[in-house]
């Protein structure tokens, strides 16, 4: 429990209202842990119930997805959108199309939202959406019909302005491309309400590839300013092989390191020469296969069946890139055995608290997701920028502005980490700094919000 009565009482009522909602509570425990030396030295925050606020999403929206399949069968499936907090900007955050999504899944990802969109520096809120369908084994008429349903019930909540999702899981360039001519055809209106869109239709250059990178640009600041080192000769174990660990993989290596090993829900490939990304993007984005293919493809690698077993492949780098809570304490404790010097976050949570405390007790660097994955929102609000002004920037220019946000976003978080007696724990800063922009507005615009 926390020393201050304050946070106790908020995490009381939290774990009240939400029963059961484990990666709900983990991630608000999380926050206000972080937060306890801010609340100390600001006694407004609480005459003012901001963390009560902060906590409580302004709005949560559940509803049925009916769809039929191609032998003529309904099924039905729960569509979510939780927007969370609108202090800063319109409610933003992607869409997860995944069997295990719930409501405690998606109130996490929103929450967390709030405080990666705000440390992005950009005037974006925080959101979250997504539905229990599992795309995997679905024909593309029968995911166009899913998205056509679930967008026909999400386009009477969301807008240009009020609310605009984007990709996760499961939602690739597929399922926008579907769910945005939906939005389309619904309200006749050519709007950025979608983001992650194709690029023939009001989409950024580098959306694609802008989580990967920015994971990379992350570390790479992190390395070189808390350890004077780089990628450069580093051997790295890339989880996942979705969106975010494809582009994880190419930045790491043009920076310098060697990936070695990258899985999917079923296991994963160590290919020790370093693994040829382009035979993974022909698997898993053109093909949409299975990763062991890669061994049928590449002489010499190896696959192993199970996804934790990647953590015990040493490396010098490790980017969980797949799913939450994917590393528990003993995969961190196989990762610091075999001598891991950092650990970037490309994902949403990867790391289960006790593997957090084992990397930050160990010495490891540690990037959370909330600073270190937030190029792709960051991104997704500049392909909002862009559609607004009805005019897009070249792929330099996005990688650009990218790469200035993410090394913004670290020195704030190891800014605001020294600030309040805990340097070098991105992790708390990362957490406190996004929170005093948010809690800043919420202090400004009156209790009513
Ligand atoms: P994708 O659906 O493109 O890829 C997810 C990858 O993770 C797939 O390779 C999938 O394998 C694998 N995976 C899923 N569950 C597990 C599991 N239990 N164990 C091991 N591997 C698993 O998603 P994204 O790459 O977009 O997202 C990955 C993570 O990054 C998520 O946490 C997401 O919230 C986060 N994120 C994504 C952003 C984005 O811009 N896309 C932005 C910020 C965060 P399989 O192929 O078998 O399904």
């Amino acid at each position: 429990m926390f020393k201050s009565e304050y946070l106790n009482r908020v995490y009381a009522g939290v774990e009240a209202r939400n029963p059961g909602e484990k990666e709900f509570l983990q991630a608000v425990y999380e926050v206000l842990e972080s937060l306890e030396p801010v609340v100390e030295a600001n006694p407004r925050l609480e005459e003012n119930g901001i963390l009560e606020r902060i906590v409580e999403p302004e709005r949560q929206i559940f509803f049925r997805v009916p769809w039929v399949d191609d032998n003529g069968k309904v099924h039905v499936n729960r569509g979510f959108r939780v927007q969370f907090n609108s202090a800063i900007g319109p409610y933003k955050g992607g869409i997860r199309l995944h069997p295990s999504v719930n409501a405690s899944v998606i109130k996490f990802l929103g929450f967390e939202q709030i405080f990666k969109n705000s440390l992005t520096s950009l005037p974006i809120g925080g959101g979250k959406g997504g539905s229990d369908f599992d795309p995997k084994g679905k024909s593309d008429m029968e995911v166009m019909r899913f998205c056509q349903s679930f967008m026909t019930e999400l386009s009477k909540h969301i807008g240009a302005d009020t609310d605009v999702p984007a990709g996760d899981i499961g939602t690739g360039a597929r399922e926008i491309g579907f769910m945005y001519g939906q939005y389309k055809r619904l309200r006749n209106e050519f709007t950025g309400v979608l983001t992650g869109k194709g690029l023939t239709y009001g989409g950024s250059l580098a959306r694609k590839e802008a989580t990967g990178f920015g994971l990379c640009y992350f570390v790479e600041e992190m390395l070189n300013c808390m350890k004077n080192d780089s990628f450069k000769g580093k051997t790295v174990v890339v989880s996942g092989s979705g969106n975010v660990a494809i582009y994880a993989n190419q930045k790491a290596t043009e920076l310098g390191g060697k990936v070695i090993a990258m899985s999917d829900s079923n296991g994963y490939i160590v290919d020790k020469n370093g693994i040829n990304l382009d035979v993974v993007k022909q698997i898993k984005e053109v093909e949409r296969g299975r990763i062991k293919e890669y061994v049928n493809r590449v002489k010499g690698a190896e696959y192993f069946e199970g996804c934790s077993g990647i953590w015990t492949v040493k490396c010098d780098v490790a980017l969980p890139c797949a799913t939450q809570n994917e590393i528990n304490e003993e995969s961190a404790k196989a990762l610091i055995k075999n001598g891991v010097i950092a650990v970037g976050e490309g994902a949403n949570m990867p790391s289960t608290p006790e593997a957090v405390a084992a990397f930050q007790n160990a010495g490891v660097l540690f990037a959370p997701a909330k600073a270190a994955n937030a190029g792709g929102v960051a991104t997704s609000a500049l392909e909002m920028s862009q559609n607004s002004m009805r005019y897009s920037w070249t792929f330099s220019e996005v990688d650009a502005k990218l790469k200035t946000i993410m090394v913004n976003i670290f020195h704030n978080a190891y800014n605001a980490a020294e600030k309040y007696g805990k340097k070098g724990n991105l992790v708390a800063g990362a957490n406190i700094a996004g929170f005093e922009k948010v809690a800043d507005a919420m202090l400004a615009q009156g209790v009513a919000y």
